[in-house]
């Protein structure tokens, strides 16, 4: 496995890598001390939006790839926080997952997590861990229109259903570490209903949302910033917690969805 390239741009890093059997995967650098790192090559779940789920699954990583990202970025960057949020599905390759976020935590570093949820056994063993966020993409609370959006991801029934048997169970501590991740694109999910619906469940779950403004990479939607801010007025105004966007996630290089395992370089 080695460092094929890297791009700069004017809020992150991004990695390419290469490895032994040819394939490429990336990781971003952003907000000076965290590392997003990748988890398969290709993804299953096959977000519309996304472009490194565009082609499917084509193979887990082991864990050494997924620690080898931070070993050999770490030399070059000041690496304080891991995010479990670049291409693939951490649940879908669970055990090569956990070993490596055991191997972050042996190194002092936080470690968070962005997934759609399935298979909900190792959701439930992750939000037991000592992890530093868990954000679950809900993207839409229609679960037809979620299905357009996110094809293969499980169930919204299903997931609703755990997170309200199992958020109640959960120390204060560890709710807060939850959130609802929610990609806003204009004119599919940004609807006042859709976003009312959002409000119920996350006031009902007492979890935050945090609100991802879409990085075009694929022509799938596009969000202006007046529609962002009209989102973030609507859901602040009924009592929402709310993380944004940070600057690095509208960013070219940093988005959700923006990671892309044949980049041309
Ligand atoms: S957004 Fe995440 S879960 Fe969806 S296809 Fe892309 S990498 Fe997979």
């Amino acid at each position: 496995m080695r460092v094929l390239t890297s791009l700069k741009s004017p809020l992150n890093e991004l990695f390419l890598f290469e490895l032994e059997d040819g394939s490429r995967i990336e990781a971003v650098f952003y907000r000076g001390d965290t590392l997003c790192v990748s988890t398969q090559v290709g993804c299953p779940v096959r977000c519309g939006f996304c472009a490194s789920g565009k082609e499917g699954l084509i193979r887990n990583l082991s864990w050494k790839e997924i620690y080898g990202q931070y070993e050999l970025v770490k030399g070059r960057r000041p690496i304080k926080r891991i995010a479990v949020a670049g291409i693939g599905e951490p649940l879908a390759n669970w055990e090569s997952v956990k070993e490596a976020f055991w191997r972050f935590k042996g190194e002092g570093l936080k470690v968070s997590f962005y997934t759609t949820g399935f298979p909900l056994s190792n959701l439930r063993e992750l939000i037991s861990f000592p992890h530093a966020g868990v954000s679950v993409s809900v993207h839409s609370l229609d679960e037809k229109l979620r299905r357009k959006i996110m094809p293969f991801a499980g169930s919204l029934s299903r997931l609703l259903e755990f997170l309200r048997g199992e958020i109640p169970r959960l120390t204060k501590k560890k709710r807060r570490k939850l959130s609802l991740a929610y990609l806003l694109m204009e004119g599919i999910n940004d609807g006042y209903e859709e976003l009312e619906r959002l409000a119920r469940l996350a006031s009902e779950l007492g979890l935050s949302v945090h609100l991802l403004f879409y990085n075009d990479a694929l022509g799938f939607a596009t969000l202006s910033q007046e529609g962002y801010q009209r989102a973030i007025a609507f859901l602040k105004e009924k009592g929402i917690r709310i993380t944004l966007s940070n600057r690095f996630r509208k960013d070219k290089l940093g988005g959700c969805g923006t990671l892309v395992a044949n980049r041309l370089i």
